[in-house]
Formats: C-alpha cells, sequence, structure tokens
C-alpha cells in the first residue's frame, strides 16, 4: 500500500500496526521505456449543421529510453490517416521493445571497485534490510545489458522487474492535455478498431489512465 493511498480514518489504533512502510519495492526498478506524444488537428466546418469536426494532421512521438542506445528516438508523421499512423508506429514500438526486454544476458563480470562496494554492503540497495542468512546477499543486473547494478537481498532481486501490463511490458505513453483532447482521438480510434481498452479513472492521485 503505498503511503498516498492511506487516508487519516484507515489509521490504527496507537501501538497496533501503525508504522506506514513502503512495501512495493518492485516500483524501485526503473520503467525502461516512455513515450511522450502529441497529436496536432485542423479543424473541418460543416456548412450542413454548423458543425466542427477535429481531424487529426499529424503527431510527434519521443520515445526517452535508460538505454542510451534507444534514447531520444523522435518520431514525426504529418499525412493522411494519421491514426492509422500512430496506430502501426505503436505497434512497432511495442514489438520492437518486446524484443529487446525479452533478452537474458548473463551478467558481465564485476569491476574491481564494484567487487569492493558488493562485498563491504551490509544492507540491500533497495529495502535497507540487512543481509540475514536467511535473505541473502545478491547481485542484482540488467538482464539486457548485462550490467551489474548493486547489492539486494533475495526478496527485491525477485521484485526488481520490467513492469507488465495485460501481460505485456509497462510502456507509458504521455500526451500533452491527454484527458481533454488527445485520449478522445485515441479511444474513439481504437474502439473503431475493436481493441479491448482498460481505464484507470481519475483516482485520488489525480491520474487518469487507459492501456
Ligand atoms: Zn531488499
Amino acid at each position: 500500500m503505498s503511503a498516498t493511498s492511506i487516508t487519516a480514518d484507515k489509521i490504527s489504533d496507537s501501538g497496533k500496526d501503525d508504522v506506514l512502510k513502503f512495501t512495493k519495492f518492485y516500483y524501485h526498478f526503473p520503467v525502461p521505456f516512455v513515450i511522450y506524444a502529441d497529436f496536432e488537428c485542423f479543424l473541418e466546418k460543416s456548412d450542413a449543421d454548423h458543425s466542427v469536426m477535429h481531424v487529426p494532421s499529424g503527431f510527434c512521438a519521443l520515445m526517452v529510453s535508460i538505454f542510451e542506445e534507444h534514447d531520444y528516438k523522435l518520431h514525426c508523421y504529418s499525412g493522411k490517416n494519421v491514426m492509422d499512423e500512430f496506430y502501426n508506429y505503436m505497434n512497432q514500438e511495442e514489438q520492437r521493445i518486446r524484443t529487446i526486454l525479452n533478452q537474458n544476458n548473463a551478467m558481465i563480470e564485476l569491476t574491481e571497485d564494484q567487487n569492493i562496494c558488493h562485498k563491504i554492503a551490509t544492507v540491500c540497495g533497495t529495502c535497507k534490510k540487512e543481509f540475514t542468512a536467511i535473505n541473502f546477499k545478491m547481485r542484482h543486473h540488467c538482464h539486457v545489458t548485462g550490467r551489474y547494478i548493486g547489492q539486494v537481498c533475495q526478496s527485491c532481486n525477485l521484485q526488481l522487474k520490467c513492469r507488465t501490463w495485460n501481460n505485456e511490458f509497462f510502456v507509458p505513453c504521455f500526451f500533452h492535455n491527454s484527458s481533454a483532447y488527445d485520449s478522445h482521438l485515441i479511444i474513439k480510434y481504437l474502439h473503431k478498431k475493436e481493441s479491448k481498452i482498460t481505464v484507470t479513472p481519475s483516482n485520488t492521485e489525480q491520474s487518469i489512465g487507459f492501456g
């Protein structure tokens, strides 16, 4: 349970379970890919009923990644069938990301400094709990690059993985003014494609999302 989701009326009596703890240690594992996107539209007026349609004229998407070689990839499109182009772009990126994150490369040998730091560490770099005979010290490494990340306990090592959403890798995509504008274009289009849409309504953290 995150601290922000606890309300005053749920806090226990003094002395009984009254310590708030952060437990979702898998959130320490950075999201490896994020997309920032925005649509542009032109207004199409109808003389018949005086209505105005917002018709997409293009989009721009910026891929940001923790992996240097995949970081800051810009994709811009302007022309016809914008939503089809966006859908194709997202599908291609999804497949590309899946291939990258499905790698399971062995750990690269630690440098001398890394070996020393690992050896003298007495607490987990993530949950800060002390290493014990039953909660071993482990070498946490990136399965894509093979690079050593740090010392973690056995429990954290099992949790620190790429997050998934509907059995696919979780890749957040942020839109400028999404809830008020871009999401209308996307959801209408996905509805036509008969895609399954999962919606996260506006919550206490003022976050709105769909996937
Ligand atoms: Zn730990």
